[in-house]
């Protein structure tokens, strides 16, 4: 396709935005559709936790760009990358959990990735958080945290200067024969190729289409507290929770949902009992030195939506001539999204496959899959 053509980006999530912002960069002419505000869908709801710690070629190629760029944007608009490294850890007696983190580190140190394996007495050497019930313990230097919606604000304004035409306010289908984008029925405008970049609402669009693909929604819930934390970003393993520093004190979440909901009606306030736990697991690990766990207090808690698939590997790629999808996330497109940008863009404007794995290709599912959701944070380096 040559670099001149109309494409249009349909959801100005992280994804989409950058998406949007790389295409342009590479001489597109670029429509990006959302139906609400940018960064107002999952991306506004993320935790912003970033990290390379990956066992798989793809993963790591993929973190490795993703975090460069997201230290290179750094300090560009409000945007900042918070360097922190990231631990996860497994308690005593949880043995099977250990035994996992144990051959997950091995498998990120073949990729050269900047981990190591600790006990209890120097994690808390290094770092000022509880840890006499921790069995054993990956920290990952390569990581950090951003705020998601700094990120959307300023790909909005990187796509403005990059000339991409912005339409807000109309939820868009599909038609994918030529590729094309509708608003209530009336097509908008011919384009050149039609990137799906809309979140968790991306099967709906392209099944409606005609183009079923395997992504299963499921919900994830966060808060921030009140307390003065300086401690790293924590995955605990057993508890299967997780925390990070944030501006106000501490963010910490996860409160998985084993349930589909449906995309258009779901809950986005968090539940009584994920408050009650997320407080009791800060108040567990942040206890100690100048953590001041102690005095914890809610600011806010609130429920988004991520993406399975059944591979948990991402859908990214053609679903049909001229129609890409970049969904399926398993909470990790926020810290991706730097790096799927790139790979698309020159995948829409190239030969369609140049610069996305088999591993991610949409067409490796028939979209009809029976599958159950596995979350995205886990000890297998994933
Ligand atoms: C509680 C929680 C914590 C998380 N923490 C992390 C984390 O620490 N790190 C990480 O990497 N990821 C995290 N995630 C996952 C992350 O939020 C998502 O993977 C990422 O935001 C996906 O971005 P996206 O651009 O694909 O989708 P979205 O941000 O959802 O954007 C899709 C956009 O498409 C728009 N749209 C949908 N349908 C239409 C339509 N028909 N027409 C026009 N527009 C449409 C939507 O309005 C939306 O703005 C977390 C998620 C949750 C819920």
């Amino acid at each position: 396709m040559n670099e001149s053509a109309r494409v249009a980006v349909v959801g100005a999530g992280a994804v989409g935005l950058t998406t949007a912002f790389d295409l342009a960069e590479r001489g597109a002419r670029v429509t990006l559709f959302e139906r609400d505000a940018p960064g107002g869908g999952s991306t506004g709801r993320a935790a912003g936790i970033c990290y390379d710690a990956y066992a798989e070629d793809i993963d790591v190629a993929v973190a490795d760009r993703a975090m460069a760029r997201f230290r290179s944007l750094s300090g560009e608009g409000g945007f900042t990358f918070h360097e922190t490294p990231y631990v996860f850890l497994a308690r005593e007696g949880d043995d099977a959990a250990a035994a996992a983190l144990e051959e997950s580190v091995e498998r990120m140190r073949v990729h050269d990735r900047a981990v190591s394996l600790v006990g209890a007495d120097e994690l808390a050497d290094r770092f000022p958080i509880r840890t006499d019930d921790v069995l054993l313990a990956g920290v990952a230097e390569n990581a950090g945290w951003a705020d998601p919606a700094a990120y959307a604000d300023l790909f909005v304004e990187k796509c403005e200067s990059a000339g991409v035409e912005f339409r807000v306010g109309d939820a868009v289908s599909l038609r994918t024969d030529p590729p094309g984008v509708a608003v209530d029925d009336v097509v908008t405008a011919r384009f050149d190729a039609v990137v799906v970049a809309a979140g968790v609402h991306s099967r709906r669009l392209l099944a409606d289409a005609g183009h079923p693909i395997a992504l299963k929604p499921y919900r994830a819930q966060a808060l921030v507290a009140d307390c003065d934390y300086r401690g790293p970003t924590v995955y605990d393993a057993t508890d299967e929770s997780y925390l990070r520093p944030h501006p106000g004190g501490v963010l910490a979440g996860d409160g998985v949902e084993p349930v589909e909901p449906d995309p258009d009606d779901w809950d986005p306030t968090a539940d009584d009992w994920f408050v009650a736990d997320a407080l009791d697991a800060v108040r567990h690990r942040a206890t100690v030195g100048d953590a001041g766990g102690s005095e914890l207090e809610l600011d806010r808690a609130w429920a988004g939506l991520c993406g399975a698939t059944p591979d948990r590997n991402p859908l990214v790629g053609a679903v049909a001539d001229g129609v890409y999808v970049a969904a399926g996330w398993h909470g990790h497109g926020f810290m991706w999204s730097p790096a799927i940008g790139e790979r698309l863009a020159e995948a829409v404007l190239g030969d369609g496959r140049a610069s996305i794995p088999d591993a991610f290709d949409p067409r490796r599912f028939d979209g009809d899959e029976e599958f159950a959701v596995v979350e995205g944070m886990t000890l297998d380096g994933e």
